[in-house]
């Protein structure tokens, strides 16, 4: 499963339609303060299903959506787009069929709410569909392939029993240990 394209649509500073083309060998992202190297990186935890507002810096789920400049107005919605190439057949198996995928998650600003419509492939699916897709595939939005700004120092910095914990979530033990203490308890 190979993440080919990724496309973003009034999604933060990315207010007109902008593709993002992920060649072999892509390790990083540079530019300037603030050109949007870390909303790029949201926006694909995003289209993974991510649902902590606050991994995605914003307080409620809206703060996605381009909020607008004194030049321009803000947008009512935001979508992202991801393109997978399936060719080895390595997303589950219910997807063998197709050799490209095609991930995409809107949101909408409505005064009774937000919400997020998932698509893969252009049929609507729930958020848990798109989750489960990427978790079969060991990666997804909490994939520690992703590595968010800050969180090499806070690694170097942190206590070592916090420094323990995250170096687990990376290893994917977490899991195991609720389990072990949960029958310890019994
Ligand atoms: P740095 O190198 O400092 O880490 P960066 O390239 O990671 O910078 P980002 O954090 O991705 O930059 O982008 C920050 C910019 O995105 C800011 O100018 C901020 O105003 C803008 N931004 C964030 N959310 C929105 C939004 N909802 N609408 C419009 N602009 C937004
Ligand atoms: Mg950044």
């Amino acid at each position: 499963m190979k993440f080919t394209n990724v496309r973003l649509v009034g999604f933060k500073s990315f207010v007109e339609p902008t593709d993002f083309e992920i060649r072999e060998g892509l390790t990083g992202i540079v530019g300037p303060n603030g050109c949007g190297k870390s909303n790029l990186l949201e926006a694909m935890r995003w289209v993974m299903g991510a649902t902590s507002a606050k991994a995605l810096r914003g307080d409620a789920m809206d703060a996605v959506i381009f909020a607008g400049t004194t030049m321009r107005p803000a947008r009512n919605w935001a979508e992202v787009i991801l393109t997978i190439d399936n060719s080895d057949r390595s997303a589950p198996a219910e997807y063998n069929e197709h050799t490209t995928l095609e991930i995409s998650r809107r949101i909408l600003r409505k005064e009774e709410g937000t919400q997020s419509i998932y698509r893969i492939n252009n049929k609507e699916v729930r958020a848990k569909d798109v989750q489960l897709l990427f978790a079969d595939a060991s990666t997804g939005a909490n994939s520690p392939a992703l590595v968010r700004q800050g969180q090499v120092a806070e690694l170097i910095s942190a206590k070592p029993q916090n420094r323990r914990r995250l170096l687990e979530e990376a290893a994917g033990v977490t899991g195991l240990h609720s389990r072990r203490h949960e029958a310890e308890l019994r």
